[in-house]
């Protein structure tokens, strides 16, 4: 695997209302989308940063995955980083044949339509890292 970039670093929330005037008004970024992902039980913020993403996520449900993280982090905090690989299963299937536990085997739609899937963080030194594929 080789990936081209940091498509985007994923960042957990409490309320994207509180968060993104930080991310405009402080930093001086533009939120372009807006998108809820059912799938993940999560919200979505987007904001680009040269070629990087910033993707706010707010819990959506009490068993979301970010609410979870934000129950051992309340305050929010640097939830994945997520590279852009081409060839994602391929990647996936590499990875996995030199033992790295994955979350998901298989790609999945996630935000602006991309195929993405997780690695454990077990396996990634403690981060959980997503890999991503634009369609
Ligand atoms: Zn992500």
């Amino acid at each position: 695997m080789k990936p081209t970039h940091i498509e985007h670093l994923g960042i957990a929330v409490k309320s994207l209302e509180e968060a993104i005037p930080y991310y405009e008004n402080m930093l001086g970024l533009t939120c372009y989308s807006i998108e809820e992902v059912a799938d993940q039980k999560v919200k979505t913020a987007f904001f680009k940063v040269g070629q990087t993403k910033i993707e706010l996520l707010e819990a959506t449900s009490p068993d979301s995955p970010i609410a979870k993280y934000l129950e051992k982090n309340p305050h929010g905090g640097v939830h994945h980083v997520a590279y852009a690989v081409e060839g994602l299963q391929a990647a996936l299937d590499e990875v996995a044949s030199k033992g790295v536990q994955l979350i998901d085997r298989q790609p999945r739609k996630g935000a602006e339509g991309l195929n993405i899937a997780f690695l454990h963080p077990k396996s990634t030194f403690g981060v959980l890292t997503e890999l991503c594929e634009h369609p």
